[in-house]
């Protein structure tokens, strides 16, 4: 297939992302793109994607190789969904949704989650910036860091922000990871900001989420119904929140019924009605939000107890501590076994958001 590369749309901590036409004619599409030599995240989720077929998961179209600039490039064809990430609505504008648009969406995030938990897939990065806003409302994106059930007891990533506090602790990382971090995503939709709004860097999340009893605060102005829905998916044990198929039979979801377009399409306060403002224009900038909460930063955990002593040694607030073994840790001794960032399939670092962790505390070899 002949096809040029259009503007770019987003730019990913692996990978840039831009809009595509076939020189033949046809519609727009996406088109994932990152250099061929560090493209493996890329191929992997070119796998994945390859394999799917659901109307709530951005759709596969394709991948190939090509020169550009003198660089050879792996490029994964998809789906282009026009109106951009529910997190780049609801942050650059602090736009919050109303509660017929936030149930509609949430059940369409939990139709893609149930039909990938039902291929054994966990998604391991739900977040507002990888749901992508289309027509029809919302889909899934973003699969890179996607991996089977039986994979994830193998490397444990994601979000900071979203994760679940098993994954936190780097315990373990299957489909009930996904609900907590779905949960985490419908209060970033109700409130437009994130789900732990008072802690300040990514380690300080993570040992937050991995050691303190709290969960995420439920809006408080969200109707009972939502509140029952988030209390189901914000358990601290994975075992006792609710599967993708029992929440799409909870009554916040439940109530609505399956025509029912009411939602962003149509709402005042939606990211759509936020795009037609004009805030797809400088999409562009959706890098420089300066908003720690979609931090495109990944983590890999090889020993979740340096999260710990991470977030102590970097000023973190002390919550109530799990005393273990741990604390009397060498730091040069057993390095290697620090957070491994993941940029580019590099091991590295960049700036954590709203506050920069030290080249020592990030990373040692
Ligand atoms: P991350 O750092 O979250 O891992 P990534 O490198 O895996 O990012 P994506 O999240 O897949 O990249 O895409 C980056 C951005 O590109 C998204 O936030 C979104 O703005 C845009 N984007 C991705 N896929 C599409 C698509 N199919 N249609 C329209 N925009 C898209």
């Amino acid at each position: 297939m002949e096809w040029q590369r259009g503007h770019t749309i987003g730019q990913g901590s692996s990978a840039t992302v831009s809009t595509a036409t076939c020189r033949t004619g046809g519609g727009v599409f996406a088109v994932k793109s990152s250099e061929l030599s560090q493209s493996e995240s890329l191929k992997r989720e070119q796998k994945i994607l390859s394999s799917l077929s659901s109307p709530y998961v951005v759709a596969y179209k394709g991948c190939d190789i090509t020169m550009e600039n003198n660089r050879l490039l792996f490029n994964l064809f998809m789906e282009y969904m026009p109106f951009g990430t529910v997190a780049q609505a609801t942050h650059r504008h602090g736009a919050r949704l109303e509660e017929a648009a936030l149930a509609r969406y949430t059940r369409q995030i939990l139709q893609g989650l149930e039909y990938l938990h039902s291929k054994e897939l966990v998604h391991c990065d739900i977040k507002g910036a990888n749901i992508l806003i289309g027509e029809d409302g919302v889909k899934i994106g973003d699969l890179g860091c996607a991996k089977t059930v039986v994979d994830s007891a193998v490397v444990i990533g994601g979000t900071p922000m979203f994760m679940a506090p098993e994954v936190a602790r780097g315990e373990e990382q299957g489909c009930a990871s996904d609900i907590w971090s779905l949960g985490c995503t419908v209060v970033e939709m109700a409130t437009g900001g994130a789900p732990w709004p008072n802690v300040e860097d990514p380690f300080s999340v993570l040992y937050h989420i991995a050691y303190s009893s709290e969960v995420p605060e439920i809006p408080c102005f969200l109707s009972k119904e939502a509140k029952d829905f988030l209390g189901k998916c914000l358990r601290r044990n994975p075992q006792e929140r609710w599967r993708a198929s029992e929440l799409l039979k909870h009554p916040f979801i439940g109530k609505l019924c399956s025509n029912n377009k009411e939602g962003l399409e149509s709402d005042s306060s939606s990211p759509t009605s936020v795009l037609e403002q004009g805030f797809w224009s400088s999409v562009e900038e959706s890098e420089s939000v300066g908003n720690l909460i979609n931090s495109t930063r990944k983590f890999e955990f090889l020993a979740a107890g340096r999260v710990r002593m991470l977030a102590l040694s970097s000023g973190a607030p002390c919550w109530a501590q799990h005393d273990d073994d741990d604390d009397d840790d060498d730091d040069d001794d057993d390095d290697e076994n620090w957070i491994t960032a993941r940029r580019n399939g590099v091991k590295g670092f960049g700036n954590c958001g709203s506050g920069t962790v030290s080249a020592s505390h990030e990373l040692s070899h």
